[in-house]
């Protein structure tokens, strides 16, 4: 069986459509799929039998979380989206996003850029607005050349549109999610950059917040890198989850379905469903 627990869609900011990522999905041989879009499961909602075909959907998302001063990702997965506090809780993550959204612009006009945030209102669309939408803006308007160069020079950590301390924290979240059913899982726990000391402390945090597992896999990786993720899995007494952490095609190391395999000595996170 082929489990991609991770992937976005244009619900967030991924490329493909949620119905253009399920074919991928099928193309890749995925058996079971989750649609982790940045804050928001609207994606889900388009998706019908015959798209699916004998593809099985797990409900999910990847939340926004705040654990002392730094962002940390927490995916959920197999969601109850009619849970009404869930929603609630989702409302409001997207509010803390617009209001970032509108930070983000008014440090951009004090550098001399105008106004992006209309546009960017106006490109997000249904989408979960996010800093992608000012670097494609800061493109479209010969600022820069690359989305990539847009986040070295302004929206990166540091940068002049760099905001920080928004989101909920980290243990909040994860009571969203347990509350709605969900599963916790600690997302690419080694793109925070942290010290191995934090990165054991942010461990020992989610778990006693109710996490119940670690992204051993997240695309494709080295051995190496899997290896050390498994160890701290299983020091930790964590389920070990694996997706590709799909955004686009292009992207060929973070393709759906083709991350690196999930290590036998883990016990994977399907195994309490
Ligand atoms: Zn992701």
């Amino acid at each position: 069986m082929l489990f991609d627990l991770h992937t976005h869609s244009t619900a967030s900011d991924g490329s493909l459509s949620p119905t253009e990522l399920v074919q991928r999905a099928r193309l890749a041989g995925v058996d079971v799929l989750a649609i982790t879009d940045h804050d928001t499961v609207a994606g889900i909602a388009e998706l019908d039998k015959e798209t699916l075909g004998s593809l099985t959907l797990l409900p999910g998302l990847e939340l926004s979380t705040q654990w002392g001063s730094i962002g940390v990702h927490i995916v959920g997965l197999n969601i109850q989206l009619d849970s009404s506090e869930f929603k609630d809780a989702l409302a409001g993550q997207q509010r803390a996003r617009y209001q970032r959204a509108g930070i983000i612009a008014e440090k951009l006009k004090k550098k001399g850029f105008p106004d992006l945030l209309p546009a960017v209102i106006k490109a997000a669309g249904r989408a979960t607005i996010g800093r992608p939408h000012f670097a494609q803006q800061l493109v479209a308007i010969d600022a820069v050349k690359t989305t990539d160069e847009a986040f070295r020079k302004y929206l990166g950590a540091g940068k002049p549109g760099d905001v920080k301390q928004l989101w909920s924290p980290l243990a909040e979240v994860i009571g969203w999610i347990r509350n709605a059913g969900g599963t916790a899982v600690l997302a690419h726990p080694d793109k925070y950059h942290l010290t191995r000391t934090k990165l054991l402390s942010l461990i020992s945090d989610f778990k006693d917040a109710g996490g119940e597992a670690i992204e051993v896999v997240s695309g494709q990786q080295t051995t190496h890198k899997t290896r050390d993720l498994v160890t701290l899995c299983t020091q930790a007494k964590l389920l070990a989850s694996c997706g590709s952490d799909f955004h686009q095609p292009e992207q060929r190391w973070a393709d759906v379905g083709k991350h690196s395999a999930l290590p036998d000595d883990c016990t994977p996170i399907w195994d309490i469903w």
